[in-house]
């Protein structure tokens, strides 16, 4: 059987079931509030209390809150409670649970299963075990940090972050998470990096309240809560479409008669089968200690949200990253395809993961909450300053983390952030900015002006935040900013690294600053007064409020100075600007090689998913889409003789014979232009072959061969509307949109 022929009848018969689809039922009976079973599959708090020593305990607890190193001395004592608890919940394995730079997890599963010294079997985790690891690890991408000879990665255990059992159909697994170094020290995965950017932050945040009279904090973090936007479409029309399943995205489809034109989707009323599946996943979730909290329909037909409560950065990136694999999995559980990627469907909106971000210190102040007095009012102000200070120094940077080749199709497309980054903030904090600008502070900075700038009425601002502007990259919410321009696939690791790096950055120049003037014999005020003041100046190219999907916006911010990096090479390329490079190792985060390296594993990823893609179209191209050409083509021409042939046979006058004539020239002229364009495209990526720097390479793709693939996509798309629907071999998009 013709593989568009099994295409064909599985489409058909898969209709017909996917009809016939009921809910799953899935509850376990057992389960009764939330927070009777919030946490149980983690080796938390209120676990480790139960069963570890009270000494063992508080310097676990005294560890991980000050995200301090592991006294190996209590390890032994951790790793035995740890197997003990693991085993009693039907674990029978561990692995080290880590973060390559796969945008994925890894995870390399051994038995607790050990012989003694009797060959008798028993349950045990040593020390070590729970500590280190070393996974083979020369398949990860490494950007060549790793020759193979010398292949040995190790894992290491992050306390910070709480152990947890995956469930599988057979039995549990303890997974640790760890950060993943090379031999020599160098970060080979995504956590590493951001553990680093924590610490820095944290260094420069203290300081900066220390300034401002607190003793009382010992830690500050940054919280962040990312919401993250999917699609779900029927299994079936996923196995019949290799784009797909290989790529993430549709190559080819025309759009749906109704689109979400009629905006009828957004938080409207949730599908039964789809809210089993939420229900599914939040249960799985919650188990594992991730606080899911709002779940709706988006804008897109086909496209939900789920987003979490906020945490500390590192937990909330591993609780994404485990989110993102329960959804994959509870959804084929329940006959759907998770589909992650940022832009799966052309003409349709794409997909993000909104990173709400703040900073909490340890006694629990949100360091973008505006206080109650002057001091702290202006301390708000100074952290506000930096996050500008942050963005406008390092947009380049921030452009560059969340470039994918999936985000590409995302950015700047009239739904999603542009890839020109700034800061929206609000009309009321900008007036208080312009005002602090406009110097109608000069001379004394007694607490009286700073009451008549408005600066006293921040909280009531902050609580009335209903001024949105969705078209931001990067929006200030009321206590809190949100990234938005990180695509739904990405591990937020990254961003988030580089954002608390370059407010790190910021907050040191400004503590800086301010401590220079009062060790002059200036006030506190009136020295943060200063130096808010040439911030709010310094960084006013970033400030935009209006419509970030403008052409004028384009022009503007060319005006401005601000970079427009548009596809994923140019962004790239950012990362490895010497001052990029220098700003990474001055703040801790990546020596020089460690970043050249993730250049060249971000480099390679993108090539390898476009040259995928293209290879992909023209499969589909050739044998699917154009043997459905050819039939149709065959199809018209038949009846067109017949037509004559019984005009002839009868005498009856042949009058619409021009009309069918011109449909079968439209079906023979769109395969003449299919057959003309997919050469033009295989030319092109001939010459790109020929091409051995990478990024040359890459920017031909993003350039030239991309712009060939729209060029085929588009005669598809034609066929698409005049071939029999009987005939053609693709899932639909109205088909896979519209579940109810
Ligand atoms: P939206 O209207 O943008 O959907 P929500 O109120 O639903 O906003 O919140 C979005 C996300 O912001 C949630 O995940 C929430 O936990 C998170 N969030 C709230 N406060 C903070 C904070 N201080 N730091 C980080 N994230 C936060
Ligand atoms: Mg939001």
């Amino acid at each position: 059987m013709s593989k568009a022929l099994q295409g064909n009848l599985g489409r058909l018969m898969s209709i017909q079931e996917i009809g016939k689809r009921v809910p799953r039922q899935f509850r376990d009976k057992r389960a009764g509030k939330i927070s009777d079973y919030f946490g149980v599959s983690t080796f938390g708090y209120r676990r480790m209390k139960e069963r570890l020593p009270e000494k063992v305990y508080e310097k676990l607890r005294k560890t991980i809150s000050h995200g301090e190193r592991i006294d190996s001395s209590i390890a032994v004592e951790v790793a035995s409670a740890v197997k003990d608890w693991a085993v009693e919940n039907g674990a029978t394995h561990f692995c080290h649970w880590f973060q390559p730079q796969t945008g994925l997890t890894a995870e390399k599963h051994d038995a607790f299963l050990t012989l003694n010294e009797d060959g008798q079997p028993i349950e045990k985790l040593s020390a070590s075990q729970l500590i280190q690891s070393e996974p083979d690890a020369s398949s990860f991408p490494s950007g060549g940090m790793r020759s193979t000879f010398e292949a040995r990665g190790y894992t290491a255990w992050d306390p910070s972050s709480p152990m947890f059992l995956m469930e599988g159909p057979n039995g549990s697994t303890l997974c640790i998470p760890s950060v993943f170094i090379s031999y020599h020290g160098h970060a080979l995965d995504q956590k590493t990096p951001l553990l680093r950017s924590m610490e820095i932050l944290n260094q420069k945040t203290l300081a900066v309240l220390r300034l401002f009279g607190n003793q009382t904090a010992t830690r500050v973090v940054p919280t962040v809560g990312p919401e993250q936007e999917y699609f779900l479409i029927d299994k079936a029309f996923y196995l019949l479409r290799p784009d797909l399943q290989f790529s993430g995205r549709t190559l080819t489809g025309s759009r749906p008669p109704k689109g979400q034109e009629l905006e009828d989707h957004y938080f409207g009323s949730i599908e039964s089968r789809v809210l089993a599946f939420m229900q599914e996943c939040e249960y799985e979730l919650f188990k594992l200690g991730i606080p899911v909290k709002t779940r709706h329909n988006e804008v897109a037909p086909g496209q939900f949200e789920c987003a979490p409560i906020f945490e500390e950065a590192n937990v909330a990136a591993d609780h994404n990253q485990m989110m993102m694999e329960i959804f994959r999995r509870v959804a084929g559980l329940h006959n759907f395809a998770l589909l992650l990627h940022e832009k799966p469907f052309a003409g349709v909106n794409g997909s993000g993961k909104h990173n709400n971000w703040s900073l909490q210190d340890s006694d629990g102040n949100n360091l973008l909450e505006p206080g109650s007095t002057p001091e702290q009012n202006l301390q708000f102000l100074v952290v506000l300053c930096a996050v500008l200070k942050a963005v406008h120094k390092r947009a380049g940077l921030l452009r560059a983390v969340i470039a994918s080749s999936g985000n590409d199709h995302r950015l700047g497309a009239n739904e999603a952030p542009p890839a020109i980054i700034s800061v929206f903030i609000g009309k009321q904090l900008s007036e208080i900015l312009d005002s602090i600008e406009s110097g109608r502070v000069k001379g004394e900075t007694t607490e009286q002006n700073i009451i008549s700038l408005g600066i006293a009425k921040l909280p009531e601002i902050a609580q009335d935040y209903t001024d949105r502007n969705r078209t931001s990259p990067f929006a200030f919410t009321g206590n809190k900013f949100e990234f938005r321009a990180v695509g739904s696939s990405s591990s937020i690791s990254w961003p988030i690294t580089v954002l608390n790096a370059s407010v790190a950055e910021a907050l040191q120049e400004m503590h800086d600053s301010i401590s220079k003037q009062t060790q002059n014999g200036s006030d506190l005020l009136k020295a943060s007064m200063n130096v808010i003041r040439e911030s709010i100046i310094e960084t006013k190219a970033i400030r935009f409020e209006g419509n970030n999907y403008s052409d004028e916006w384009r022009i503007e911010a060319e005006r401005r100075g601000l970079p427009n990096l548009r596809k994923t090479p140019e962004a790239l390329a950012w990362l490895v600007r010497p001052e990029s490079t220098e700003f990474f190792q001055k703040m801790g985060i990546l020596g020089p090689e460690e970043n050249e390296a993730r250049y060249h594993v971000k480099l390679e990823r993108y090539l390898k998913d476009v040259e995928i893609e293209v290879e992909l179209l023209k499969d589909i191209a050739y044998t699917a889409i154009l043997p459905a050409a050819c039939k149709q083509q065959s199809l018209l021409a038949e009846s067109l003789k017949s037509y004559l042939d019984v005009a002839r046979a009868t005498g009856i006058p042949a009058q619409s014979v021009n009309l069918q004539a011109r449909a079968l020239d439209n079906v023979t002229s769109l395969i003449g232009s299919l057959l003309e364009r997919l050469s033009d495209l295989e030319r092109q990526i001939t010459d790109a072959s020929r091409i051995e720097s990478l990024m040359e390479r890459s920017h031909i793709y993003a350039y030239q061969v991309m712009t060939g693939c729209n060029a085929v996509r588009e005669v598809c798309d034609k066929l698409e509307e005049v071939v029999d629907d009987q005939m053609w071999p693709l899932p639909k998009y109205h088909e896979m949109l519209f579940m109810g």
